[in-house]
């Protein structure tokens, strides 16, 4: 692979505080140099913006709910979406759950290269891998959920600390997973018995635990052993109205946890917006977005995902951990642009004794007033929170949205007109009424979304060699075309959506929207440090209860090596 030199184009990496500079950024096998002696193939950037590859840190892309989706939606695969293969590309389907190949391809079209699944059953953790193996030219991480987990639940009951760190950091390495994922901590297992955890002190039946127990015990873990990434949480009572109040006392219980590894957060909140409801029913439904984004400006330990809701012309896919919020949707099922009820077909599922999961179609109607509200939450927690390393930008892919919608949310945080736009003609006016959108002016700068959309996440996931472009971060670029002095909504919508360059550990995969090459992608996990006796004390005790728990050998458990060919440990 030839070095490479970007030249003339205006740069903007709030890594490294660098707001709008000319400046030449220089690759040298993959990694970015100060400078590059000798040969090098240039690109001349002028007319163009450079940032650091984008980095998703919530989208569920990968594993079995994801393919359960495509398996339930024969109508996702519109003409629109579809790829025809090239000499380099194969073809690919998917309007909301994207088929693998065709993931890679449109994530890198709009400059991103990192893309974390925040959802990985660990009995499936295999699947999800081998759709990774799949996706190409993007890196990949992914997330196993731990807060419904039956070795989880007994160590906390017994207060167990020590074996619970083993547990959590034996997972880490057999499932290759990145960070310690809570998804309706307490309420999942509870729908094995037909109910959910509406409070932080319900009970989870035949465990005596309670969620707060739950998040505390992970967090106080995730600290011990010293991981990348703060804890990763999806609320309870995620979906319903009046949920705000919930989600702030959330928030609470990570408050006095000490923590660690330079990281200043101890806790992430992800899609927000499906946590920020207030009201007490669907009638009188509206906004909690400030009552959140006041706490978390007052806050340090925590940072949050937007889970933004973009109205597309067909159903989207709603998937998740949180079985009984998926009962409940589809319960609400929603209007359909075909006419029949989406929420209609549904699967719900439980994997052993682990976690569960739902999947679930679903169109958000610009007119319905619910749907409304829930698309100006989104960019109120946007809007609101006042530090951007604070808030990543995500749809929660597929749930608010496909991710290809990102460019037109852009639009709508970056230029006022285009948001009143919507409010005056898009979408049901409560949208105004119920929440403050229609009262904020800021307007985001190309160096807000360069945080929001890469430098923040990067940081919030503790992945130190990327979402910047200083000297020894790996070669992931991209170079959109827009006069950043100048530019409408419209003009940030397209520049957007179809990168002029994106650039791959040094190498040109995307160019003016077109594929170039097909690298694959590394894997990314981390592990903690556990002392050896400790882990094989655990390891003994869990295996002592393994065969009333799992319907497979022990041994066929651990994800092989072979899984992940090209792999990236973070280790403290
Ligand atoms: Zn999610």
């Amino acid at each position: 692979m030839s070095d490479l030199i970007i030249k003339n184009g205006i740069v903007y990496d709030p890594l490294n505080n660098i707001d709008g500079e000319k400046k030449e950024i220089h690759i040298k096998d993959g990694i970015i140099v100060d400078k590059v002696n000798g040969d090098a193939k240039v690109i001349d950037a002028s007319g163009m913006i450079i940032m650091p590859g984008g980095v998703d840190i919530h989208t569920h892309i990968a594993g079995a709910k994801v393919n359960t989706g495509r398996a339930l939606r024969p109508e996702d695969k519109v003409p629109e979406s579809n790829m025809k293969k090239t000499k380099l590309t194969r073809s690919g389907t998917g309007f909301s759950v994207l088929s693998t190949w065709l993931t890679g391809y449109k994530y890198a079209q709009m400059g991103y290269t990192t893309a974390v699944e925040p959802a990985m059953p660990l009995l499936e953790a295999r699947h999800t891998h081998e759709e990774f193996l799949e996706i190409p030219i993007i890196d990949k991480a992914a997330m196993p959920i731990y807060g419904n987990n039956w070795f989880v639940l007994k160590y906390i009951r017994d207060h167990d600390i020590d074996r619970l760190t083993a547990y959590v950091n034996w997972i880490l390495k057999v499932t290759k997973g990145y960070a310690i994922k809570i998804v309706n901590p307490g309420g999942v297992e509870n729908w094995a018995w037909g109910k959910n955890c509406e409070s932080l002190d319900d009970p989870v039946f035949h465990w005596n635990v309670t969620p707060r127990q739950i998040i505390e015990s992970l967090a106080k873990v995730n600290e011990i052993l010293k991981l990348p990434h703060s804890i990763h949480i999806h609320c309870n009572n995620l979906g319903h109205p009046g949920n705000f109040e919930h989600s702030l006392e959330t928030f609470k219980v990570c408050e006095d946890i000490k923590v660690t590894n330079g990281r200043k957060r101890s806790l992430h909140v992800t899609h927000c917006q499906f946590n920020a409801y207030g009201g007490t029913n669907w009638g009188d439904f509206s906004s909690g977005a400030a009552e959140i984004a006041e706490y978390v400006n007052a806050h340090k330990h925590l940072s949050i995902d937007n889970g933004q809701v973009v109205f597309t012309k067909y159903a989207t896919t709603t998937m998740t951990g949180d079985g009984p919020w998926e009962f409940a949707l589809h319960h609400l099922g929603g209007v359909s642009p075909w006419g029949s009820k989406p929420g209609i077909k549904w699967v719900n599922g439980q994997v052993e004794g682990e976690s569960g999961s739902g999947v679930v179609p679903y169109f958000f109607a610009p007119k319905n007033s619910v749907n409304a509200v829930q698309w100006a939450i989104g960019l109120e927690l946007m809007l609101l929170v006042k530090d951007p390393y604070q808030i990543g930008f995500t749809t929660d892919h597929p749930n608010g949205a496909p991710f290809t919608t990102y460019p037109m949310a852009f639009k709508w945080l970056m230029d006022k007109k285009s948001r009143e736009e919507m409010l005056k003609n898009g979408v049901h006016q409560k949208a105004t009424t119920a929440t403050t959108l229609s009262d904020i002016d800021r307007e985001y700068s190309l160096y807000e979304l360069a945080i929001v959309t890469r430098a923040g996440n990067a940081k919030t996931l503790g992945m130190k060699d990327r979402g910047h472009l200083g000297v020894g971060a790996i070669g992931d670029v991209a170079v959109y075309k827009i006069n950043p002095e100048k530019y409408t909504g419209q003009d940030l919508e397209k520049a957007f959506s179809t990168s002029a360059y994106t650039i791959k550990d040094g190498q040109i995969v995307v160019k003016d929207g077109e594929i170039m090459a097909v690298p694959m992608g590394a894997l990314i996990r981390a592990e903690g440090k556990v002392k050896e006796s400790l882990m094989e004390d655990m390891l003994e005790d869990i295996k002592h209860s393994w065969r009333d728990h799992y319907s497979i050998n022990f041994n066929n458990y651990a994800v092989q090596d072979v899984y992940a060919p090209k792999e990236k440990v973070v280790r403290n």
